[in-house]
């Protein structure tokens, strides 16, 4: 077969345009134009250039075009689950009590800890194959429920492994996820341990696997200033930062953020003006997680809105994890993107690839414009705004054939 191809027979096909901050395109009767693995041409199937007319055709069945979704924040190993704590949650305990009593993170960091190398990456399989299912083509997946240096070596050993099967992932070293249970509670022997003993052994033991390193900046958690001494740690040993910033209080994560040029600044929700000025300042992707929101029954729900205002490019996750979203669907995330967040429905798909991908360092991905990785989706919808407009009915794409 050659390795140019045209998928035809297209209802439309809708795009964020990697050259224009929120513009998106809306091709009706679309064709796209592929050569091996990326795209070479978009527009209408009426237009197509004559140097096309004789690649092969593949039929795409009158279905809506779309590139996949990439997902830049989850957790996506870790063992046992948290379903029991749901329903001391829902009669009022708080995330952090239960977490004070030795409960929630701390239940699963016992369960990760158990765990081989060779269990992670069966139960990581599983869930990739469950995003894959969904749509998301490429993810992001932090380390950070081992909190001790022989747990987060096999969980990074595992990334790098699933790494090696194939799947399409973006590993971040996050083992200043919360404070390890042996240090008691004393934060700033924590920090140092991380900088100066975990973070430049999981590099040298797992050379090419991690691109980025992440902390958890939060009252009672790493300060500000224990933050910026493990993420200029990560730095010199090659990581590019992200933060856990401003999640259940205002401490300043999103400015230590901008301070240090981090490709994001996570969740978001106490969030000050100044920080949304600096992120957008110097281009730190702020990655919003509704589906965390919705599940801790909070109602400060992330001003994306106001970030958008103030020139950010806004993007969402899954924050799939045990305790805080344990939600593996992009279409849930896409809805309360629009029906919480506020945003419009190219809004939320835009921030949901485009700007996914932008704060991954991955401009050939979340579009599909000449040059894009060509991950494209279909969706058998009479309008792509069907996708969110549906509350709840579990949309699947199917995949461009190989
Ligand atoms: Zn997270």
């Amino acid at each position: 077969m050659s390795d140019r191809r045209v998928l035809v027979n297209l209802r439309g096909l809708l795009t964020p345009d990697p050259a224009r901050t929120w513009a998106v395109d809306r091709i009706p009767d679309a064709a796209l134009a592929l050569e091996g693995n990326r795209v070479a041409w978009l527009g209408r199937a009426a237009d197509l250039p004559a140097a096309w007319a004789g690649a092969d055709r593949v039929d795409g069945g009158g279905a809506w075009a779309s590139p996949g979704f990439v997902d830049p924040h989850t957790h996506l190993l870790f063992g046992g689950n948290r379903s029991g704590e749901f329903n001391r949650r829902l009669q009022g305990a708080s995330y952090q009590a239960i977490a004070s009593e030795g409960g929630g993170i701390r239940e699963t960091v016992r369960a990760t800890r158990g765990a081989t190398v060779d269990e992670l990456v069966d139960w990581g399989e599983a869930r990739l194959r469950a995003f894959r299912e969904r749509g998301v083509v490429h993810l992001e997946c932090k380390t950070g429920y081992g909190l001790e240096l022989e747990a987060e070596s096999r969980l990074t050993a595992a990334y790098g492994e699933l790494q090696r099967r194939g799947w399409s992932l973006d590993v971040t070293l996050l083992p200043a996820h919360d404070l390890a249970p042996e240090f008691n509670g004393d934060a700033e022997a924590n920090a140092r341990i991380v900088t100066e003993a975990w973070l430049p052994e999981l590099v040298r033991r797992h050379p090419g696997v991690a691109r980025f390193c992440d902390v958890f900046v939060e009252t009672g958690v790493f300060s500000v200033d224990q933050g910026r001494r493990i993420l200029e740690g990560g730095k010199r040993l090659g990581l590019t930062p992200r933060v856990h910033a401003d999640e259940l209080t205002g401490t300043g994560g999103a400015e230590l953020a901008a301070e240090l040029g981090a490709a994001s600044a996570d969740h978001l929700m106490f969030c000050s003006d100044a920080g949304m000025k600096a992120m957008a300042a110097v281009d730190v992707t702020p990655v919003l997680l509704p589906g965390t929101t919705l599940f801790l029954g909070m109602r400060d729900w992330a001003p994306a809105r106001k970030m958008i205002d103030a020139g950010c490019r806004v993007a969402l996750a899954t924050d799939f994890n045990p305790g805080s979203c344990p939600c593996l669907d992009p279409l849930t995330i896409l809805r309360l993107g629009c029906l919480q967040l506020r945003l419009t429905f190219e809004e939320a798909f835009t921030a949901m690839t485009l700007h996914a991908a932008r704060s991954l360092r991955r401009g050939d991905l979340g579009h599909l414009h000449p040059g894009a990785r060509a991950q494209v989706l279909l969706w058998d919808v009479e309008e792509l705004l069907e996708l969110v407009y549906w509350v709840g009915e579990p949309f699947r794409p199917r995949f461009l054939p190989a």
